[in-house]
């Protein structure tokens, strides 16, 4: 399964976004490692198809939302603790909001109602997941992912990087390396990549 980089789709920090045969990279939003341009920030993809070339915007700020308990966010996952992880929120009800402002924390007892040992049997960094907002202070807002409809959507193989698809009930397997990985996911994992396009 290639994913080909589109027009107007989004792109999160360190995404790989083609190789330097098909774009001229742009210097403020990506970089090119041995011939493979990524996203150096989030934001939207634009491909100027005239020149070829290939970069990443910002969202307005502007339209900064503040969150309310009950929300659903998207976000990514970008560090992991012992008994929780930290979420970068980029989307709340269904709106686009990078630079949201808003730091979200799962904390290990909120992410399944079955008992979770190891947080990296659940979710791990650079995982997208869907989550609900339980509580606020500040920028800061607790999530849960509790429920069948939340949890991760999109991941990949911690290994080697390519795209795990689901075998069983939160098990995952890699289509490259075949590696045997666990989360917690959101009953429609796999099927949400078309939904972050707009
Ligand atoms: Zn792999």
């Amino acid at each position: 399964m290639t994913k080909n980089t589109k027009d107007g789709e989004y792109a999160f920090i360190g995404q790989r976004l083609g190789v330097v045969e098909e774009y001229l990279p742009d210097k403020n939003s990506t970089y090119a490692d041995k011939g493979v341009i990524y996203a150096t920030r989030s934001g939207r993809i634009y491909i100027d198809s005239h020149k070829k070339k290939i970069s990443v915007k910002r969202f307005d700020e502007r339209k900064r939302q503040n969150m309310k308990i009950g929300d659903i966010v998207i976000g990514m996952i970008n560090f992991v603790r012992k008994y929780s992880v930290g979420v970068e929120v980029y989307i709340i009800n269904n709106n686009v909001k990078f630079y949201s402002g808003y730091l979200g924390n799962v904390h290990v007892s909120q992410i399944s109602r079955n008992y979770i040992e190891k947080i990296e049997d659940a979710l791990q960094k650079t995982d997208i997941i869907r989550a609900r907002v339980s509580k606020l202070k500040y920028n800061e807002v607790d999530l849960v992912t509790d429920q069948p409809n939340l949890g991760v959507i999109s991941a990949d193989c911690s290994r080697c990087g390519g795209p795990l698809y689901k075998t069983k009930r939160d098990l995952l397997k890699c289509e490259i390396c075949e590696n045997v990985e666990k989360r917690k996911l959101a009953n429609d994992y796999g099927s949400v990549k078309t939904r972050l396009i707009f």
